[in-house]
């Protein structure tokens, strides 16, 4: 590879997971939440890729992802899993976009807009079961829907929560689940339908299966690889990170490395340079702590990781050029380099920065 960082992207653990997620929930709904990027992982490759194995609902955070998912030639259904700002309405109408919602407020905003564009808007609706964040009470949900559902610019799509702790508190969790189904099961004994009812994330699926499903299940995590619990369920990562070494040093005992002297050389070693820092996303909090492979063996990191550059004790003499693993799917694990850097993988991935080109592995699927 051409540079001095990259990120392989490879397609056939991705397609290997979504046939994972599938046998768990084979007559679901795919939402594939593909926000931030598809969590770095570049999301017109991804949802390209997930559309040519028969998942067509995207979801993001913005309508900037969305407008970029559009400009990327994506032609699937997107809905924005976030509140929208009032002066981005314009573009969710103009565009298709399917907004979620959870007051009148926006409402009152979709309506004037489709009434202005003389366009029909769909919109899912977010109840809060637990999250404590976006979302109606359940209290003002028979409210909301009477006040909305006759309206025949705005069309009622589904109806949504999000679990909290999924990967973590069974009790709360079942306790959300079981909220959200007397909810549900009450609007519709009153005569109301939805077309996409959903709770499930990664965990939610993974872990809760049916009692989670409903009739559309929104993977993120787990479609790219990683799992929520300890079990990997064959889920393989998706994305792999590596760089180059720019050169490589005799450094003599007594010699500090990096920036203030973090790491002490205890006696004459070689050490090499890598390519990479926390300005591309390898994060700081891996200094003196994390191992990377070169040439086949494991090295430590020394020093502290600066913003480009990050020295590793070797034990020979390497020519510039040789290749870093700095992520790979065993030993340099997404999850295990997250707990040692004490951030959560999603952080991780999202954060390997805009510097650092995704390589796509399985390449003749797109040439
Ligand atoms: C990001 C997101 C998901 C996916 O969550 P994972 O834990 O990555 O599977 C599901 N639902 C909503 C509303 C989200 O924002």
């Amino acid at each position: 590879m051409k540079g001095r960082i990259w990120a392989e992207i490879n397609l056939n653990n991705l397609i290997n997971n979504l046939k994972i997620i599938k046998s768990f929930s084979p007559n679901n709904n795919i939402l594939a939440a593909v926000k931030a990027d598809a969590y770095g992982h570049g999301s017109g490759i991804i949802s390209k890729t997930l559309a040519e194995h028969d998942v067509n609902m995207l979801g993001v955070a913005s309508v900037e992802e969305a407008i970029k998912l559009r400009d990327e030639g994506i032609k699937s259904e997107i809905v924005i899993l976030s509140p929208i700002p009032e002066d981005q309405i314009p573009e969710v109408v103009a565009y298709n976009f399917t907004p979620t919602v959870f007051g009148n407020i926006i409402m009152k905003w979709l309506l004037k807009e489709a009434k202005k564009q003389d366009k029909v808007v769909k919109y899912h609706i977010e109840i809060d079961t637990g999250m404590g964040r976006t979302g109606l009470d359940i209290d003002e949900i028979y409210n909301f829907i009477n006040e909305w559902h006759r309206e025949p610019y705005l069309v009622n799509e589904g109806i949504f929560s999000h679990l909290s702790s999924a990967d973590t508190d069974k009790d709360y969790t079942r306790f959300q689940i079981d909220t959200f189904k007397a909810t549900i099961t009450r609007l519709i004994k009153n005569g109301i339908r939805f077309k996409y009812i959903h709770i499930a994330n990664s965990a939610g699926i993974l872990e809760y299966k049916n009692d989670s499903f409903f009739n559309l299940i929104r993977p993120g995590l787990s479609l790219y690889g990683i799992s929520p619990f300890e079990k990997d369920f064959g889920l393989k990562p998706v994305m792999s990170l590596y760089s180059k070494i720019l050169q490589t040093r005799k450094i003599k005992k007594g010699s500090y490395i990096s920036y203030n002297k973090t790491y002490k050389v205890e006696k004459d070693a070689w050490f090499v340079v890598g390519a990479f820092g926390y300005g591309d996303g390898y994060p700081r909090s891996l200094s003196n702590k994390a191992q990377v492979i070169i040439d086949n063996n494991l090295y430590p990191i020394r020093g502290v990781v600066c913003m480009d550059l990050t020295m590793i004790e070797v034990d020979k003499q390497f020519s510039p050029g040789t290749i870093i693993t700095l992520i790979d799917e065993e030993e340099l694990h997404i999850k295990k380099l997250s707990y040692l850097a004490d951030l959560i993988p999603y952080e991780i991935t999202t954060g390997i920065s805009t510097r650092v080109p995704r390589i796509v592995k399985k390449r003749s699927f797109y040439e």
